[in-house]
């Protein structure tokens, strides 16, 4: 039976949050926080194709409200790259640069601790992978010196990296790695989907070809939205016309954001530049946040002392309290939950992934005491 009009209204009428309300310590989350000015400009913006009212045929050539200054010269200049696109996400963009410069059946070298819509964009795109592992520890540390016996042995397309990685927030050597794709000159992709828009990333320092930022993810924009910086001498390539169709581009099927998302993430982009500036503060807030878990009995894994706001932590502590709680694996969710903290999964297992990303210390210092008392009274 077709849903009634009252039964649609019903279920899709007063759609709420909570989340919202609370602490939030969801890595996948406090970067994509939304600023006041961003979520004004969503208000005005809000309307579908609401960005197109004085499009001449190019998006990123329009003028009102100025998409033009945006990526030709704000965005170049915040991430060092030649050229920037606007795409729908981090995996939008990867995509997007593996079928542009690749032919299905290349290789492409990929870190281990890379994101899966990575995979997803190189099985998309027809590429063979081959892996650099990590070095098997808790660390989950990368060594891209290893990347050069895999380079002489399977002579690949694409060198490719995570700057971040999504899951435990090492930091691996991308200049060097830089430096090593430079020397046997292949194109280098680093996605820096947990970095650019928290912390400075420089596509011109590291020497790269690409480098690849979500809206959502880290800065501070309803999504979808993405960015995707590169050197100059991939520009015509990624930008290639549609026959018959000025202004429209191949790669990106005519033309990428149009509305809502990239308008939060223009209005968003001063307070971002800016918090980019105090990106010492948030890891010494990580480090401290880390040593006050670490404390308690829990562990955490990826490098130590940690450099970025997202970490995971080893949780034996509350994996045995969940044996003999009654609410089982529950509990921390719901404890949690309680003193308005969320992001943490339900049903915890045996580790969790925290970011302290512009969560304040005070917000923080609750978060630890909502631990310390769990472990306290039932550990
Ligand atoms: C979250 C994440 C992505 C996906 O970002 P989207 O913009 O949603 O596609 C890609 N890579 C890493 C490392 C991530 O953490």
């Amino acid at each position: 039976m077709n849903s009634t009009i009252q039964e649609l209204q019903q279920r899709y009428a007063n759609l709420t949050r909570t989340y919202n309300q609370g602490i939030i310590v969801n890595p996948l989350q406090t970067g994509g926080r939304l600023t006041d000015a961003a979520k004004a400009a969503m208000q005005q913006f809000g309307d579908g194709y609401s960005v197109c009212d004085h499009c001449k045929g190019r998006l990123e050539g329009i003028s009102n409200p100025p998409i033009d200054t945006f990526v030709e010269k704000d965005l170049p200049q915040f991430i060092g790259a030649d050229a920037v696109k606007l795409t729908h996400g981090a995996r939008e963009g990867k995509y997007l640069v593996f079928h542009a410069i690749t032919k299905p059946g290349d290789v492409v070298v990929v870190d281990r601790n890379r994101h899966y819509s990575s995979d997803a964009a190189i099985q998309r795109a027809g590429l063979n992978v081959v892996k650099v592992d990590n070095d098997g520890t808790l660390e989950r540390k990368m060594n891209v010196e290893d990347y050069i016996p895999l380079i002489k042995q399977h002579r690949p397309k694409l060198l490719f990296i995570t700057y971040p990685d999504g899951s435990v927030g090492n930091l691996p050597d991308v200049k060097r790695l830089g430096d090593i794709a430079q020397e046997y000159e292949i194109p280098l992709v680093v996605n820096a989907a947990y970095a650019i828009g928290r912390m400075p990333i420089s596509l011109q320092d590291i020497g790269a070809d690409f480098v690849i930022g979500s809206g959502h993810k880290s800065m501070a924009s309803m999504g979808p939205v993405g960015v995707l910086g590169m050197k100059e001498k991939w520009r015509d390539i990624l930008t290639r016309p549609v026959e018959g169709h000025k202004g429209k581009e191949i790669e990106c099927l005519g033309c990428t954001v149009r509305g809502t998302p990239l308008i939060t993430l223009m209005a968003s982009f001063p307070e971002v530049v800016e918090r980019t500036g105090r990106w010492d503060e948030e890891v010494a807030k990580a480090r401290w946040f880390s040593g006050e878990l670490e404390s308690l009995g829990l562990e955490q894994m990826g490098e130590k002392p940690h450099a970025h706001d997202l970490m995971m932590f080893q949780t034996d502590v509350f994996y045995q309290i969940s044996g003999k709680h009654p609410q089982k694996r529950a509990f921390l969710y719901e404890a949690l939950k309680e003193n308005g903290i969320f992001g943490v999964k339900h049903g915890l297992t045996k580790s969790m992934k925290i970011s302290t990303y512009g969560t304040s210390r005070e917000d923080l210092e609750k978060v630890v005491a909502t631990f310390k008392d769990l472990v306290n009274r039932y550990g």
